[in-house]
């Protein structure tokens, strides 16, 4: 968490995404068109990857933490420790769920 009586950094230099040169006053790159500090699109803020990948990237919200600007390289690994655990543990659920279902199935059949 940032402490709100800091002033905000001051703008980077370069584009995180493509690289390019900014203004100081850009808020978006004028090349790529990437939101640039506090401008970064949603889907590369910690919320945003948390809701995306929790409401349906999955696995695939791994691009997200890869891509985004906001975290430093170690966190980026948590974060993608984290979402590899619980795909692993989702996955595990679902094999356990069918299963059951097969369990149930075969004695409604008559097999066993
Ligand atoms: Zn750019």
């Amino acid at each position: 968490m940032e402490d709100a009586s800091l002033p905000p950094p001051p703008a980077p230099a370069l584009c995180w995404d493509c690289g390019r040169a900014l203004e100081p006053a850009d808020r978006f790159c004028r090349f790529c068109g990437q939101g640039q500090g506090e401008h970064v699109t949603w889907y590369y803020r910690r919320w945003g990857i948390l809701v995306a990948t929790g409401l349906g990237l999955g696995p695939f919200g791994l691009v997200l933490v890869r891509r985004t600007p906001v975290m430093a390289p170690p966190e980026k690994w948590a974060w993608a420790a984290g979402i590899a655990a619980v795909t692993v543990w989702l996955g595990y659920r679902l094999y356990q769920a069918v299963l059951m279902v097969k369990a149930v199935l075969g004695m409604a059949s008559g097999q066993f």
